[in-house]
């Protein structure tokens, strides 16, 4: 594999598009906004001079990561030459069954279709296309650049080639690739959501506050944060919508949503993104905000 093509450059496009071009790889980033093109150039800019700093880049290298970077407004100018395309777009089904229908039709038939979603069926991504066996899921974790897993996710029709390919590059990425089969959540968010509304559950029936909660979780496991904060991090938005992938995929009533996260999502509380979710959150420092009210 040569060419990439990253669709999407928000928090998780942007970082896929420097881990490839970082290892050498011409990237075509492709965003339909021109702001979110630039904002992701900014944001690799700054994420290769930290790697400077802790002296493991040159200069140099810094540049000709740049270097491989172009940038793109419509996927048909972005992904013709590309040998693997990763879709990092918004989490949206319909948005990404139309985008790897624009894939099927203006990459090269041989060319790896990925798509870096957290929850939607890679089955039925792939049912857009006319390759099923060429689609695959290729989740990284945020932020790209620092976190080594990939989770490698077969559709019911990947081939064995296919998947063994994207094991294989994910290791060039210097990545530790786990593999996993296509049901909800597959395995990351399977397990990580029911744990984190298991923590809002116990706040919201006042087993514990906030900090309780986290600090119990934090220093108790060895996690480097508590579940509620790490909630935060990922968007309550971004949690709820996954636990309803699992509840509406399994049919299962241990995966519902505690309401306190749908209420806290209807209030517009989204966690960082916001400024306010368990925590608030503002100038990069963090105070409680919900602990006093759900405390016992
Ligand atoms: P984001 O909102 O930061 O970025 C999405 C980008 O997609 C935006 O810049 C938007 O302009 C662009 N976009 C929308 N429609 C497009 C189109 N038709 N063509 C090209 N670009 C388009 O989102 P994100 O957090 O980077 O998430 C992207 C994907 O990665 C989602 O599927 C999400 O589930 C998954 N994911 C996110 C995380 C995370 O922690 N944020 C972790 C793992 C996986």
């Amino acid at each position: 594999m040569k060419k990439v093509a990253v669709i999407g450059s928000g928090t998780m496009g942007n970082g896929i598009a420097h881990v490839f071009a970082q290892n050498g790889f011409p990237v075509s980033l492709v965003d339909i906004s021109e702001e979110a093109l630039q904002k992701a150039l900014t944001t690799i800019s700054k994420n290769l001079d930290r790697i400077i700093t802790k002296g493991n880049l040159s200069e140099e290298q810094k540049q000709q990561t740049l270097n491989n970077i172009t940038t793109h407004t419509t996927i048909q100018d972005g992904v013709k030459d590309a040998d693997l395309v990763v879709e990092a777009a918004t989490e949206n089904v319909d948005l990404k069954l139309k985008i790897f229908r624009d894939l099927d039709s203006f990459t090269k038939p041989e060319a790896i279709l990925a798509s870096n979603t957290s929850s939607i069926s890679i089955t039925k991504i792939a049912s857009a296309t006319s390759r099923p066996g060429k689609v695959i899921g290729m989740h990284f974790m945020n932020p790209v650049p620092v976190m080594k897993l990939v989770e490698v996710i077969r559709g019911y029709s990947t081939t064995d080639e296919v998947t063994q390919q994207v094991m294989e590059l994910s290791k060039q990425l210097g990545k530790i690739p786990a593999e996993a089969n296509d049901y909800p959540g597959f395995v990351a968010n399977r397990i990580l959501m029911p744990m984190i509304n298991e923590a809002i559950y116990s706040l919201y029936e006042g087993v514990a506050g906030v900090e309780e909660i986290d600090t119990i979780m934090k220093l108790g496991m060895a996690h480097p944060m508590g579940p509620l904060q790490l909630a935060d991090f990922i968007g309550l938005d971004v949690c709820l919508s996954i636990l309803n992938v699992l509840h509406d995929g399994f049919g299962n009533p241990k995966y519902a949503p505690c309401p306190l996260l749908v209420n806290m999502v209807q209030a517009g509380h989204k966690g960082v993104k916001s400024g306010q979710g368990f925590y608030s959150w503002t100038h990069g420092t963090k105070e409680l905000v919900v602990a006093d009210r759900f405390k016992k």
